[in-house]
């Protein structure tokens, strides 16, 4: 798929045609990765964080909410539970702690790996090259670490840089690959200031840097941070601005199924967020192959808010796990089984 084609579809509003490309997606996605949907249980360890990220409610100005950092025996019981439900991998994902000490998450991930047979992906942003090589070498098989968009511009004014450090979340992800790492990369769709264009580069860039992991979500606006109180002067031109909408969502989906047809994409949180009702599945139908059931003990979840009303935010972890398989069996696919990794097609 060109460009152009990216580019006419992200466009595309007739609801007759768009069924065409979800057909084409869900097609790419039965042949490429199957009918499993695997689950990562997502155990969100701190919401600690050192950046000013102007979309993140837990950036590090805001006041209004309490912090919290796991222990280890906290985290090891939500691994513990990931092994009961069946999971084949957990995900441990934080702000930009460096209360997360490097020898610390070395020993949770020896821990984790010797305790259990899950893979294990960490999302704790960019820490630096030796954290990344201890924990890789402590077992660690993924890395989350979104992009979020790739207009240099516009990911300046969303993400400053800490002092005297130009964040680059490309080299980390070139980084990430080189250890051996599966890497996971992805945008928020609609963020103020995102054009069709840009959108457009980054599903294209998705292509380029042959991700493991995709996963992309609306952007949703959190009342004390500093995009979230922009005004619509700050949106890109009339007809430029792409709508942060559970329609445009789909097509992101759709559109980085069909050009990387063998990635594992989650259908997100931030998606069942803006329709609690069929999201996830809608999501699942038009590309998406993989599912985070939350496992975050309720009483840290409910602080961990990048954005306001997240979706299942006072469930249990058990409930989180039978909802989703209600979700998964609904729309005639599988449950997964095992660690889940990418498939890669042989030459
Ligand atoms: N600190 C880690 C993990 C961040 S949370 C990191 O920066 O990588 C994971 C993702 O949530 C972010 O990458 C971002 O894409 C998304 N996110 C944050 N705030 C959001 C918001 N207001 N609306 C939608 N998604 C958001």
């Amino acid at each position: 798929m060109t460009r152009d084609e990216i580019l006419y579809w992200l466009k595309e509003e007739d609801e007759q045609r768009l069924k065409e490309l979800w057909r084409q997606a869900d097609t790419v996605r039965h042949e490429n990765v199957g009918d499993e949907v695997h689950l990562r249980g997502l155990i969100e360890i701190s919401n600690y964080c050192v950046r000013e990220c102007g979309y993140c409610g837990i950036r590090v100005d805001n006041k209004e909410i309490g912090r919290y950092r796991m222990t280890e025996d906290e985290i090891m019981e939500c691994v513990h539970e990931a092994v009961q439900y069946g999971y084949g991998a957990v995900v441990l994902q934080s702000g930009e702690d460096y209360g997360i000490k490097t020898r610390w998450l070395a020993d949770l991930v020896r821990k984790i790996k010797s305790e259990t047979e899950m893979a294990v992906t960490l999302s704790l942003g960019e820490r630096p090259d030796e954290d990344l090589v201890a924990w890789r070498e402590a077992g660690a098989n993924r890395y989350l670490l979104r992009f979020e968009t790739s207009d240099r511009e516009l990911y300046e004014r969303i993400h400053p840089s800490l002092p005297g450090k130009r964040s680059d979340r490309f080299a980390i992800l070139r980084r990430l690959k080189e250890l051996g790492y599966e890497a996971g990369s992805g945008v928020m769709i609609g963020i103020p200031g995102q054009t069709y264009a840009s959108l457009t580069q980054d599903i294209d860039t998705f292509r380029e840097l042959d991700l493991d992991m995709i996963g992309v979500g609306p952007y949703i606006p959190h009342p004390s941070t500093p995009l979230g109180q922009l005004n619509d002067e700050q949106l890109a031109p009339d007809g430029e601005q792409v709508p942060n909408t559970e329609a445009m969502t789909y097509k992101v989906i759709a559109l980085t199924r069909i050009v990387c047809p063998e990635a594992n994409i989650p259908s997100t949180t931030a998606l069942a967020t803006l329709n609690l009702a069929a999201g996830r599945e809608l999501g699942l139908s038009r590309g998406a192959n993989i599912v985070m059931p939350n496992l975050t003990p309720p009483k840290y979840r409910v602080m961990y808010e990048i954005y306001p009303a997240k979706a299942c935010i006072s469930e249990t972890a058990n409930d989180c796990r039978y909802c989703m398989h209600r979700r998964i069996l609904s729309i005639g696919r599988e449950v997964g089984s095992g660690q889940g990794g990418r498939r890669k097609r042989q030459n």
